[in-house]
């Protein structure tokens, strides 16, 4: 699963949770972004982001970090997280790339996209305010390709290749409604957990806009 992380919040680890049943999976890797090319750089540095999944994922055995894409110079392209993911792993493990929908929907528009399905399959959640997970309502390309990849079981998928959609409780948290929260001195207490909180107020994050 990867994510800017910029703060990290219940909805991604409502997600993590969510899909980590449905998909029986044995572990979820949190893969924080270094320099997204998609988007404005993360409000804070990575070594923060990357500090507050730590808070938020102790003590889950199922879940962890990992720290490939900050570690990078280079921009944080998912083709190249999942090319060295599945060298680690070998052709043969089955690979979940979990994704929200807003994001799924604009896949076209990332690097080398459809190298995305020769190396994992894709579980994507509903996520309120997001358009609706419907075939017929998507554009091509990637309508074709979900039409062509969808399953209706995903226990029964192959290594990589399929498209799963997952109805997930929702919750409209967003980071950018923590940062902007944040920044007025708000409260944004149980919108993510407590650790992670604790560590934004240690490290006075999000304060300044
Ligand atoms: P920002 O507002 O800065 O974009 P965000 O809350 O969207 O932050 P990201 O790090 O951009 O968080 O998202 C990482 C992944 O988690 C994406 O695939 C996104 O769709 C998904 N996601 C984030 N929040 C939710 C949510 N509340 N429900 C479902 N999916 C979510
Ligand atoms: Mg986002």
């Amino acid at each position: 699963m990867g994510g800017t992380f910029d703060p990290i919040h219940f909805g991604h680890l409502r997600l993590a949770e969510e899909m980590a049943v449905a998909l029986s999976l044995s572990r979820v890797l949190f893969i924080p972004a270094g320099q997204p090319p998609h988007r404005e750089p993360p409000r804070i540095a990575a070594r923060h982001r990357l500090e507050m999944v730590r808070c938020a994922i102790a003590g889950n055995p199922f879940f962890a970090v990992d720290e490939r894409e900050v570690q990078r110079a280079q921009p944080s392209y998912t083709v190249d997280t999942l090319t060295s993911l599945r060298s680690e792993l070998g052709p043969e493990q089955t690979l979940w790339l979990l994704l929200g929908a807003d994001a799924f929907l604009g896949l076209p528009s990332w690097h080398h996209w459809q190298r995305l399905f020769e190396l994992a399959n894709i579980a994507v959640v509903t996520r309120p305010g997001a358009r609706l997970l419907q075939p017929d309502a998507m554009q091509e390309p990637l309508k074709s390709e979900v039409l062509k990849r969808q399953v209706a079981d995903p226990s029964a998928v192959g290594s990589a290749g399929s498209v799963w959609f997952q109805q997930m409780t929702p919750l409209e948290i967003s980071a950018t409604a923590i940062r902007t929260i944040l920044s007025q001195q708000g409260s944004v207490r149980y919108l993510l957990p407590d650790a992670v909180l604790n560590y934004i107020y240690e490290h006075q994050l999000y304060i300044q806009t």
